[in-house]
């Protein structure tokens, strides 16, 4: 590992002075993944700026009645807190279907957002990578990609994102706010991530040196009738090969609202604006469920070791809000 010199931040302006835009410097979380891939060299920073002092690691009320989320806030802590769990249980359920409970207590909101890729050949300096040295190829196309991206990918990379936690932040429309030198900032949750194009090296579409400060959820009484299922290889401590966060508002028999997000498919959670189109106002059934699915999978593409996500996804879309549509009815 390169050696590499350690700062403590103790308030947001300082930890951005501390960065000062310096592209061989980190913001360091729980350092859950940014400390392993150091361990492997696929990342060489020479300076870590710590940022768990900083005094971001509250929940709060926001004056609209919705929820702000400090980026310091570890997964646990979210994953317990009352209000997420009474008025967003989809995002508890996501938190918690990930890594396990020792990572949760160290890993934050911002790192968990942040995450890279668990692509193979990303992790292994040894093999050529697209996102982690620009222009070498990407070997998953031809190679291993049985969990690559069926959506929104391209030539250049079909890598997934790997966070539990962000398909239910994508599904119920959380903004992400960040700061820098030149001051606040924030953008939707699903336009954090850049489409992969040719340019797969550029993950986010934050500034520079910009430090994550936290996360707002609006108010929204859908999300309180939401879940969150994942589908992994292995029962527990695994990443998704697929998964599904779902609100669903039925009145009289019909989809009222409907907020539907996919994870382990695309290089970023996948908002299925598509889905929830064909669904709103149309009768809530299992039909109506697959067809739904399946209008937002016609985008897919998958490659030969891959094309099984194409029908999880439908499967999983029409089992979730089946049993939401039935605890509706009840
Ligand atoms: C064995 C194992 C299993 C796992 N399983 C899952 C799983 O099933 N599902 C899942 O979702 N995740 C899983 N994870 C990943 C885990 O959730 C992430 O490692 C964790 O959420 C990252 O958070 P962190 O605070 O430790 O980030 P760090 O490792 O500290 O940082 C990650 C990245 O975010 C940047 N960063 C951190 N904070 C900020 C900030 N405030 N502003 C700007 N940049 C910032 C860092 O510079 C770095 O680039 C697993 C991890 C391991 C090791
Ligand atoms: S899929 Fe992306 S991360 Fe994986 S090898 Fe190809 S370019 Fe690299």
């Amino acid at each position: 590992m390169r050696e590499f010199g350690y700062q403590r931040a103790y308030d947001v302006s300082g930890a951005v002075a501390l960065l000062d835009g310096d592209r061989e410097a980190r913001f360091l979380g729980g350092g859950t993944n940014l400390v392993d891939l150091m361990k492997t060299g696929v990342e060489r920073p020479a300076r870590l700026v710590d940022v768990t002092e900083l005094p971001l690691n509250r929940v709060e009320e926001t004056a609209d009645g919705g929820l702000r989320i400090g980026a310091t806030v570890t997964n646990s802590d979210l994953a317990a807190h009352p209000e997420i769990r009474r008025r967003y249980p989809a995002l508890t359920q996501a938190v918690l279907a990930g890594a396990s409970g020792q990572l949760r207590n160290m890993a934050t909101v911002g790192g968990n957002l942040l995450q890279r890729t668990r692509c193979g050949y990303f992790t292994d300096v040894n093999s050529p990578c697209n996102k982690r040295v620009p222009g070498s190829g990407c070997p998953a196309i031809e190679g291993e990609h049985h969990n690559h991206a069926v959506l929104g990918a391209s030539d250049h990379c079909v890598a997934t994102h790997p966070s539990d936690m962000g398909v239910a932040l994508a599904a119920f429309d959380a903004r992400v706010s960040y700061e820098t030198a030149a001051g606040p900032g924030e953008l939707p949750l699903t336009d954090l991530y850049l489409p992969v194009g040719e340019t797969p090296h550029l993950e986010t579409a934050l500034p520079p040196g910009a430090l994550i400060t936290g996360v707002t959820l609006p108010a929204t009484a859908t999300a309180a009738h939401s879940r969150y299922r994942k589908v992994r290889e292995r029962a527990s401590y695994a990443f998704a090969i697929g998964s599904v966060a779902a609100a669903l508002d039925v009145r009289d028999g019909h989809v009222h609202d409907v907020r539907l997000a996919f994870g382990a498919v695309a290089s970023r959670p996948w908002r299925a604006r598509t889905a929830e189109r064909v669904l709103t106002g149309a009768p809530a059934d299992a039909g109506n469920f697959a067809a739904a699915a399946d209008a937002e999978l016609t985008a897919a593409r998958p490659l030969p070791h891959n094309g099984y996500k194409v029908t999880l996804m439908r499967n999983l879309v029409v089992a979730v809000l089946s049993e939401l549509a039935e605890e509706a009815a009840r």
